[in-house]
């Protein structure tokens, strides 16, 4: 399932293709994703207009169109957005296209169609469709002070507060468990038993694991591609995710894997207290 850093390096990879590029036409199949497609929105408020910036917000890529509305897709658990010549052959799951000014098809490809594609017309946008959600882990708002008053008094384990979205977005399974190693925290620890320099150390680790798993591309798990069509290559860098079992790489104890609220958890008994 693509994370954060999947959906960024997407943005960042879709950007100088896109950005200022007019949309012609588009193509949607009959098939539902896990919302109907808003077929005659989209027509009325994406075909014609001119692609004026790409976002990102949590999981959501958001492009910002001239005419003042919102073009939202989230790619679920296996959608891709591909960036391909016009006219060539569609394939299998193709599920939405946009036809571009200069001969470029912008395509949403999702095999298990948990993805979905949102419009917001400029009125739509003066609520924020996204207020719910918590802060970007990579901005300021995403600090230790921030993290100990949210935590104060949960039981909650600390894994599951850091992957709740109201908490701070994007941090996903994999993530989640990467970061806690690098900060050296148990990730069964009750949220509220932190202290600030604890969620210091959450902080730092949870930028640089992020940055660095742009910097690679993303992780290739399942089969995230990037705009392209290529993997990343973070699943080379994993310290604990997937490593039951296997050495760690700084004492060489065992990784543990556990379940929490449901999702496969991964640590090093030494390294993480
Ligand atoms: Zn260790």
């Amino acid at each position: 399932m693509p994370e954060l850093p999947e959906v960024e390096v997407i943005r960042r990879g879709l950007v100088p293709h896109l950005t200022g590029r007019t949309v012609l036409n588009m193509a949607i199949s009959s098939q539902k994703l896990r919302r109907p497609l808003p077929a005659g929105r989209l027509r009325e408020w994406v075909v014609g207009a001119r692609i004026a910036a790409i976002e990102r917000r949590a999981k959501y890529l958001l492009f910002r169109m001239d005419n003042g509305a919102l073009l939202v897709f989230h790619l679920g658990m296996t959608g891709k957005l591909t960036l391909v010549q016009s006219g060539g052959p569609s394939r299998k799951h193709d599920h939405f296209s946009l036809l571009l000014a200069g001969d470029r098809e912008l395509r949403f490809n999702d095999t298990r169609r948990f993805g979905f594609i949102e419009i917001y017309s400029p009125d739509e946008l003066h609520q924020d469709p996204f207020a719910n959600l918590g802060p970007e882990p990579l901005q300021e708002e995403f600090s230790a002070s921030y993290l100990f008053h949210r935590a104060r008094k949960r039981k909650q384990p600390v894994k599951c507060f850091l992957m709740d979205n109201r908490i701070v977005v994007g941090i996903g399974n994999i993530y989640a468990s990467e970061i806690l190693f690098a900060a050296g925290i148990k990730p069964t620890t009750q949220s509220g038993e932190l202290d600030g320099s604890q969620w210091q150390r959450i902080v730092i680790a949870g930028r640089a694991v992020l940055e660095k798993a742009i910097a690679c591309g993303g992780t290739t798990i399942a089969d995230f591609v990037n705009e392209s069509g290529h993997g990343g290559n973070f699943q080379n860098h994993l310290q604990v995710y997937g490593r039951a079992g296997r050495p760690c790489f700084v004492c060489q104890t065992p990784v543990s894997r556990i379940v929490l609220a449901g999702r496969a958890t991964y640590f090093c008994p030494r390294c993480q207290k």
